[in-house]
This record gives C-alpha cells, structure tokens and sequence, in this order.
C-alpha cells in the first residue's frame, strides 16, 4: 500500500496513520518527501479494512493498494525521478552521463589509456570489468582484484568515477572499496543472494536487464535491492534475445520509454552489447538521447582489435570521441527537454 498524506499534514497526523498501519499488522517500509509525505507499507494483513480505516483517518489525501508487484521502484510511490548523485555527477537529474572503457580491464597499459581517451571526449566514469562473466570457462575471466586496484590507479590519474561488475554475493564488500557503481550482469539480474547483499553494500547500483528478461521482472530485481535497504538504483537496458541474429541482442529502445512511465529510477542504454556491432553503437547512443535516457554505457578500446573481450563491440578512441561530438545537438534538445519535465513536475 502507498499512502499520500494532504500537503503539510501535521507530525502528529502521520504518527497516528503509522500507529493505525502498524495496528493492523503491516509495517512502514519509508517515509517519504517533506512537504507531502508518501508512506510505503509492507507486509500481510487485511487491506481492505486497512485502507479504509486510513482514508478516514485526518490528515490522509489517498490510500491505495499497489496493483504492481513491484512497490519502491514504482512511480506511484515517487512520482519524481531519483536523483544518484556520484563523486559530484548526477543521474536522473539534468545532466545525461556517459559512462566508457573497454569490457574487461587487462594490463596497467590497456586501462590507463582507455581512461584518458574516455575522459577526454567527456566521459564520466570510466567502466572496466575485473570480475568476467564469460560463457565459455577457457576465455579470459579477468584479473580480479588486480583489476581492481588498476581500475582505483586509473580513477586517481584521471578523476573519473568507477564502475565495474560484481558477480557474487562473496565479492560485495570487496568491490564495493575500490568501485564508485556496482554493475550487475546481464546473467545475475536474478541472483537473489547477490540482489539482497546489494541491499547493504551502500553504493550505487547499475542493474543490467537479463537477456531472457520483462520489465516486470526487472523492476522486480530492482525491488528487491530497494527494499533491502539501497535505494540508489539504476536500470540498464542492454538488449534482449530475439529470433534477430543480425545484432548480437535486440536492441528493446521501448523498454526505456516503459520504464520511464513505469518507475523513477534512472535508466541507462547499453548500446555496444545491445547490438555487438561498433558501427551501431553511435546510431543507437543518438535514439537513446532522443527517447530520454539518463545516460549510456558503451565500450571503448584502444585497440578494439587486440581486446581480450567484446572488441568487435567497443569503438576504438577517434570513433568514441566522433561520436561524443555528433551527440552535442542532441543533447542540448535532451536537456531543454529534461528542464521542461523537472520545471512540469514542481
Ligand atoms: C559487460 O558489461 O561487459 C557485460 C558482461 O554485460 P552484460 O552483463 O550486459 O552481458
Ligand atoms: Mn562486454
């Protein structure tokens, strides 16, 4: 249940519909705004007596039954977009951020290098991942906590945030020190023992939709790290299975727009593995700017051809900074546009 209360509702009135929610044996998940107070309510008990019983109660504007599985991530619940803010960039908000690197991080040389062309053409973290999931166990799974700590070298020459992959419950805390966002993979968009550790690691989170995945159950993952007790979540849509084998993923530019109606939290396009093939990267980064996406992920080699993984994927330097070029016009239209939403909203 979502419970709004009238605009300025007194502190007393929302002790009382907390006191009257706890009594019919549901709990109060969040409390939230200042001005009009939103209460998130959990739990098993007998809604119908419960929502009436809270209509009545002074002081509350409307109580309604959540009709979505999914509660937190839900728009109804905070009809504003989350805002993430990161080492000073914001996600969410008015800036659209663009996140780059190679797919997997490989030698001091490789990571370096990559940094400085992202941050040159305006990146703003630097992605690299040291913690592989690859599909065949005989391909490079990479170096662990080596690349982590050349991913931390790579943040203090440059300035850029981290973000990179964990893949296990177990590695959590161990990522979450040298990362600034925890990406989760494709292929543990339903680990639940990872989405619940997530819950307490106390970083931002980028989760990945499964290639086999809805939107329903997407937003489902992203519940369960939100109602572990991490609010700071982020979707990523990075291309889906079809019966297409021309791209190596089906590029599901709807979903961003559904999930747009469908939550506040930010959402980020993955277009190098949504398609597998460089030459769609910058077409498919321009749709994502144009359908309101918070920002992208795209992978950038210094020498896509001798990449360890996803080089037929990852645009090589001049191609990465053309293509941060050709978006400016977009993008000047993507914030005029994000302004008129906030200014719509208050
Ligand atoms: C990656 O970002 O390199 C990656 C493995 O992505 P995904 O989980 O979307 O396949
Ligand atoms: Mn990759």
């Amino acid at each position: 249940m979502i419970i709004s209360m009238k605009l300025h509702a007194t502190k007393e009135e929302v002790a009382t519909v907390r006191r009257r929610i706890e009594e019919f044996g549901y709990k109060v998940h969040s409390i939230e705004g200042e001005e009009r107070v939103v209460i998130g309510v959990v739990g098993v008990g007998d809604v119908t007596a419960c929502l009436e019983s809270l209509e009545a109660t002074p002081g509350v504007e409307k109580a309604v039954r959540i009709s979505a599985p999914y509660k937190f991530v839900s728009r109804e619940f905070r009809p504003n977009k989350t805002e993430i803010t990161v080492r000073g960039v914001t996600f969410g908000g008015s800036e659209f951020v663009v996140m780059a690197g190679p797919c997997s991080v490989e030698n001091e040389r490789q990571i370096l290098e990559s940094a400085e062309i992202v941050a040159r053409a305006g990146a703003k973290f630097l992605r690299g991942g040291a913690f592989k999931p690859r599909t065949s166990p005989y391909d490079f799974q990479g170096l662990a906590v080596e690349g982590l700590k050349l991913l931390d070298q790579a943040r203090r020459a440059t300035g850029l945030g981290i973000i990179t992959e964990v893949m296990s419950d177990g590695d959590v805390n161990l990522v979450a020190e040298y990362a600034d966002i925890l990406q989760i993979g494709a292929r543990n968009m339903q680990n639940f023992a990872l989405l619940k550790t997530l819950g307490r690691c106390g970083r931002p989170v980028l989760l990945k939709r499964g290639m086999s995945s809805t939107i329903k159950e997407l937003l489902m993952s992203a519940e369960y790290i939100v109602a572990h007790g991490n609010p700071q979540v982020m979707l990523c849509e990075r291309g889906i299975r079809t019966f297409e084998t021309a791209t190596r993923n089906t590029c599901d530019l709807a979903a961003i727009a559904a999930l747009d109606e469908l939550t506040h939290l930010p959402v980020i396009l993955d277009p190098s593995h949504a398609t597998g093939k460089r030459s769609l990267v910058p077409a498919l980064s321009r749709a994502a700017v144009a359908i309101g996406a918070d920002g992208l992920l795209v992978e950038v080699h210094p020498a896509p051809e001798k990449a360890l993984s996803d080089g037929a994927q990852s645009l090589d330097p001049k191609q990465f900074a053309a293509m941060m070029q050709d978006l400016s016009p977009y993008l000047k239209l993507w914030e005029r546009s994000r302004m008129a939403e906030v200014a719509a909203a208050r």
